[in-house]
């Protein structure tokens, strides 16, 4: 097939979604993707799982273009959708009680083997490795090529994906295709869901392993409340990982472009202020810092926490001179983390930035600036948290552009 009435380039979650309705709705498609096999993201996500959705999207749950935008796009598809589709190819979808929806297997491939057969349903024809290197526009067509020859078609669909986990096949070219082909790519592309960096002589990095329920508040230089997130958080040998410190990842990230001065502080109580936690000290003048933090926390943390106060782990709550109670409240509730950096796009679940939505018509996914291109997925500037919310929207953009009529 060299001149299809649909070219899809990205054979990801995004771009298969767009090809099986393109073709349900007749069209001849044909998809390219670069990958030696398909779909690594599907197969390697939710630790093999794959968390297909959530129970409950919003755009509340996503960053990026505005959230009215990223709305009109999720409400066209939404997670009945997603389940009945799915159940259409034998895969039963199941909830966690954390509100992700995984499938009744266990396994990614079931998931990925419904969408392949989906799309062989419905005539797509898709040709891997097929890396595309370049994308021009010839009289009507738009013109993809790359070692392998050269394919026109009327209409492109790109859902190249972003940057994380390039290995996978999304390096970050598809960026490229979008600029020339006219729109904007902002230059703040950074990793997001990725797991943060401490310091190598942070005491916390010593207690690789361990997980704990945690706050993380994310407050700009003046001190202002930007984000918090509240959820599992693990320290592991280079920092921090866990849902919580990925879904503050970006938030981190972003505000540090304008504000150097952004911190992100850790509350190990989170059901506490400095202020109540100070009294609950105060009312426990017997007790030691030790035993009282074990009542809640793992012992080496709680071991790590009196060391970082710089007071004696057996001494009495209430011999404690002020200042040193006081640096306790400190470390367990706003201590802040002096986050390094990230792990960077190899250890990251997905891409902050991309083509905006406002270059976007939502009722397509058309581009305002070149008739006949559609754009979805991942390569737009839409994120969202840990919890099947990135599927979700290569689900939703994909339909879109996958059923619509374009002339
Ligand atoms: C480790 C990991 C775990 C994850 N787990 C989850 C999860 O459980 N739930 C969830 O909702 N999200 C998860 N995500 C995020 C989710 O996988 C992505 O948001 C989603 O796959 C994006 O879909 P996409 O189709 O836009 O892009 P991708 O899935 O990245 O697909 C893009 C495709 O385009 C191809 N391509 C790129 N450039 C070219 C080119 N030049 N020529 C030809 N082909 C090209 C690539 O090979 C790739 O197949 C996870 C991500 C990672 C990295």
């Amino acid at each position: 097939m060299t001149s299809p009435d649909v070219l899809v380039v990205g054979a990801g979650a995004a771009g298969l979604f767009a090809a099986i309705h393109a073709g349900r709705n007749g069209a001849s498609v044909l998809a390219l993707d670069g990958a030696r096999s398909l779909g690594a993201k599907i197969l390697v996500a939710g630790g093999g799982r794959c968390n297909v959705t959530h129970d409950f999207v919003d755009e509340a749950s996503y960053a990026g273009s505005s959230p009215n935008a990223i709305r009109k796009v999720l409400r066209r598809f939404d997670v009945s959708d997603t389940v009945e589709f799915f159940a259409e190819y034998g895969v039963t979808l199941k909830r966690e009680d954390t509100g992700k929806l995984f499938p009744t297997t266990d396994r990614a491939r079931t998931v990925l083997d419904a969408l392949l057969r989906a799309a062989e349903e419905v005539g797509v024809v898709i040709k891997f490795p097929r890396r595309v290197e370049a994308i021009g526009h010839r009289e009507e067509s738009f013109v993809v090529s790359g070692e392998w020859g050269e394919v026109t078609a009327p209409r492109l669909i790109l859902a190249t994906g972003g940057q994380a986990l390039p290995k996978s096949g999304s390096d970050g070219l598809g960026y490229e295709f979008a600029r020339t082909l006219g729109h904007s790519v902002g230059d703040q592309i950074h990793p997001a869901l990725v797991p943060l960096i401490l310091p190598g002589d942070h005491p916390f990095r010593e207690l690789s392993g361990i997980a704990v329920p945690a706050r993380l508040v994310l407050r700009s230089g003046t001190g202002k409340i930007l984000k918090t997130f509240f959820d599992d958080l693990l320290f592991t040998h280079f920092g921090l990982s866990g849902p919580c410190a990925l879904d503050i990842s970006r938030y981190w990230r972003a505000a540090l472009i304008d504000d150097p001065g952004t911190r992100l502080e850790m509350n190990l109580f989170p059901e506490h202020t400095e202020a109540t936690f100070d009294k609950v000290l105060l009312d426990s003048p017997h007790a030691t810092p030790l035993a009282h933090l074990k009542a809640e926390l793992p012992e080496r943390l709680c071991r790590v926490l009196c060391d970082m106060a710089g007071l004696d782990p057996s001494a009495r709550l209430g011999q404690l001179p002020r200042e040193a109670r006081k640096a306790l409240v400190r470390t367990c509730i706003t201590a802040p983390l002096g986050v390094e950096g990230d792990r960077g796009f190899t250890h990251a679940e997905v891409t902050m930035g991309g083509v905006p939505l406002k270059e976007i018509r939502l009722e397509t996914m058309e581009s305002r600036v070149r008739p006949g291109l559609q754009l979805i997925g991942e390569i737009l500037d839409v994120d969202g948290r840990i919890g099947g919310y990135n599927f979700q929207w290569a689900w939703a953009s994909g339909f879109i552009a996958g059923s619509a009529r374009i002339d």
